[in-house]
């Protein structure tokens, strides 16, 4: 087990499929006590049956009063992983209301208020932490029917940097990873076109799609000692496609 997560308590939300699962998945291998938030019931049912050490927490992150009372029983925790999120793909025009709301309630909201939460225990713990936010490549670049999703990773990416203004002095790291497309239910949702996907992997020069494990890689690395002295920025998990 990587040794700066022995024992370390971690809360990683959106944790029952995908990135998040995965993340949950490795940050128990490596030795850490994990909760793992996530709305669908099921989901956690079979990453406990996965990975038994793992604590499990369903909750709906758009409720705010169930975060509040839910995440702030299970805490202190010294890592968390804001990796919960929707991607409701809509024209500009034709975007809705509540599209957009549960796009910002989700995305952006519960990322604050999570860390809040989280932060505060920390403070009082008087203990280090670091958090990490799982942001896109969508918040430096304008894509396709992304108006939603691009402004909230947006506003997640400049939170950050505020968090870390704010956190710094209490010890916590915060910092975002701006994955390219993964081929997760997300993924696949949005990317599955053929010409769409081919499309946007012309437009990155390693010529391919991020795996899990590489968006993963990137998370632990920043929650890690490894990261110490890095807080306020954004870890590009992109092949190249935002300097392309
Ligand atoms: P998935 O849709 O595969 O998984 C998302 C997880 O978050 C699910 O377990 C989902 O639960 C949970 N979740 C969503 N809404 C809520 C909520 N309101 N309350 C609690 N849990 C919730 O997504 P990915 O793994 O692909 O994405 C993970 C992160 O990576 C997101 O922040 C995403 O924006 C980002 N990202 C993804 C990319 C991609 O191409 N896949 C590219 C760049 C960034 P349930 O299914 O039960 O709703």
């Amino acid at each position: 087990p990587h040794p700066s997560f022995r024992g370390r308590r971690a809360l990683v939300t959106g944790a029952g499929k995908g990135i998040g699962r995965a993340v949950a998945v490795a940050l128990s291998r490596a030795g850490a006590r994990v909760t793992a938030l996530s709305r669908t019931a099921a989901d956690l049912e079979s990453l406990v049956r996965e990975c038994p050490g793992i604590e499990p927490l369903c909750l709906d992150l758009a409720d705010w009063d169930a975060a509040e009372a839910a995440v702030g029983a299970a805490g202190p925790f010294e890592l968390l992983v804001n990796n919960a999120a929707v991607a409701e793909l809509q024209p500009f025009l034709e975007v809705t209301r509540e599209a957009l709301q549960r796009s910002l309630d989700v995305n952006f909201g519960a990322v604050l208020h999570v860390s809040q939460i989280v932060a505060r225990q920390m403070i009082a713990q008087g203990a280090a932490g670091a958090i990490v936010n799982v942001s896109s490549q969508a918040s430096q670049r304008a894509l396709r029917d992304h108006a939603v999703y691009c402004s909230t990773k947006s506003a997640l990416d400049m939170l950050t940097k505020v968090m870390a203004m704010e956190l710094g002095p209490h010890k916590i790291r915060v910092n975002t990873v701006n994955p390219t497309v993964v081929m997760t239910d997300m993924g696949r949702i949005n990317w599955s076109d053929p010409q769409k996907s081919a499309a946007m992997i012309n437009r990155i020069p390693l010529g391919k799609f991020a795996e899990v494990d590489d968006v993963v890689n990137s998370i632990l690395f920043l929650l890690s000692g490894k990261s110490a002295m890095t807080t306020g920025s954004s870890l590009m998990v992109d092949g190249g496609f935002l300097v392309s």
